[in-house]
């Protein structure tokens, strides 16, 4: 009997193979089709649940941001979380992280290349031409919020499914809209009660970029060696991307190197000028960090991220759990076929700045407490109080029940829980007198009152 069940066990082991390791990405544990084997559901890795319990940081975090957009003039937009592959290998770059390893890229079933979305913006872009966008008044300021996929490795402040807040404002080139934004990001901040830090810096423009990347290949040349592979091949494809690098010997190599902020074209100096000086203005403070070249092919001119500011995060363990991050996109929409329009926006990651709350020990205010329970004792009772719940919520009075249980000694156990002040107790004898019971949860006083007069007497009390 007992080596049945050993034999039994074995067969139902799901058997391990291993994937051949792709490009850095993990090896990961598959199983067998061929072997029966006891499903065990779990999220995918990377992905998570947001279970109710942390829910209430998400909604009121969005719900500021929401606001406080709405107030500069922002209108929601939503996008498809599906798209065109191309569409992000054409705007985000062939030769960047998220379109080389990251994206979650498959055929549907008419063969065409899809990919879940790894970005917000590509897909407004697209969004903006196809829907004649450019014909409303500009700029125009738009506002999204919803998931995004990278085939990322993951750890901590970093998913395969995470969520963005976006903002982004088509229609002008002017220096005041990316003060702007930057304006109404810091104050979302101030107003989750967060510390940040924004970092600026600008990458120029295609013709500045260009003149740059000669110089920085002349200085390149006799340290090619101490580069990393990865950082060789950047070299002639996506230079600037050599200051995102996390290897030793290149982050060390890479202090040598000049910084395109040397190298802009006199546009490109007096627009960046400008955004700082209007941030001067407002007395907005602000790191002017060379380094920052963002991960995206599409940044042209101002690129900034907010990093959080706590003791002990060393200045690279800011940049890896940066809050926020955006800059100006002059050449993108032009790129996919549109009109020259330029634009700017930010993307705000939601899960790092909920864990970033927890850190800086910010909590949402607590949701209204409940001050009325209904109870019921029996099935004639249990049938009156849907309907009494029904007839109080449309009074707007905040009522909690307890339908699904039916010994009242647990309902009130319920009730204590979630601190009622009140309970309503509906029994057999109190349907058929047209009666309900009021207990007083503190001083624990009962009342018999008209069922007819609830909504009054309750309005007394409260
Ligand atoms: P990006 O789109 O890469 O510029 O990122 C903008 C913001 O999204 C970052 O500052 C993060 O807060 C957040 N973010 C980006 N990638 C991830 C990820 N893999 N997991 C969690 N949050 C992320």
């Amino acid at each position: 009997m007992v080596k049945k069940r050993k034999i039994k066990k074995i067969i139902d082991r799901p058997k391990k193979k291993q994937l051949k390791s792709k490009k850095g990405i993990e090896e990961e544990e598959v199983k067998s089709s061929t072997v029966k084997e006891k499903f065990v559901p779990q999220a995918l890795r990377g992905m998570r649940d947001i279970l109710p319990e942390e829910q209430r940081y998400w909604e009121y975090v969005l719900e500021k941001m929401a606001k406080i957009s709405k107030l500069y003039g922002f209108e929601k937009i939503d996008i498809p979380v599906l798209e065109d592959a191309a569409l992000f290998r054409r705007t985000i770059g062939i030769t960047t992280d998220i379109v080389e390893k990251e994206m979650f890229s498959f055929s549907d079933k008419s063969g065409r290349e899809i990919a879940l979305r790894p970005e917000m913006t590509a897909g407004i872009a697209r969004a903006y031409i196809e829907n004649g966008l450019s014909n409303l008044p500009q700029p125009l300021k738009l506002y999204t919020f919803g998931s995004l996929f990278r085939y990322e490795k993951p750890q901590s402040g970093r998913q395969r499914e995470f969520h963005q807040f976006n903002l982004e404002i088509l229609g002008s080139a002017s220096p005041v809209i990316d003060s702007q934004i930057i304006i109404l990001s810091q104050n979302i901040f101030k107003e989750l009660k967060l510390e940040t830090e924004l970092q600026i810096n600008s990458l120029g423009c295609p013709l500045c970029r260009n003149e740059y990347k000669k110089k920085l290949l002349e200085s390149v040349r006799y340290k090619k060696k101490l580069l990393c592979p990865t950082c060789q091949t950047r070299l002639t494809k996506n230079p600037l991307r050599i200051f995102d690098c996390k290897e030793k010997n290149c982050r060390e190599v890479s202090y040598t190197f000049p910084y395109i902020i040397d190298s802009l074209c006199d546009v490109c100096k007096n627009h960046f000028i400008k955004v700082l000086e209007n941030l001067d203005e407002l007395q907005i403070p602000y790191n002017l960090n060379p380094r920052l070249v963002r991960g995206l092919d599409y940044y042209t001119k101002t690129v900034f991220e907010f990093w959080p500011v706590r003791a002990g995060l060393s200045e690279d363990e800011k940049a890896k759990i940066s809050l926020a991050g955006g800059g100006r996109y002059d050449e993108l929409i032009q790129s996919l076929g549109g009109k020259p329009t330029p634009a700017v926006g930010i993307a705000f990651g939601l899960e790092r700045i909920i864990e970033e709350m927890k850190m800086q020990k910010q909590t949402p205010p607590k949701p209204k407490k409940t001050l009325v329970f209904l109870a019921h004792i029996g099935e004639a009772a249990k049938k009156r109080a849907l309907r009494l719940f029904e007839e109080l919520k449309e009074e707007k009075i905040n009522v909690k029940e307890s339908l699904g249980k039916d010994s009242l000694k647990a309902q009130l156990e319920l009730a204590n829980k979630i601190g009622a002040k009140f309970v309503l107790i509906l029994g057999q004898d109190e349907v058929s007198h047209r009666t309900i019971i009021i207990r007083n949860m503190e001083t624990g006083i009962q009342e018999i009152v008209d069922l007819d007069k609830i909504v009054k007497e309750l309005r007394k009390r409260l």
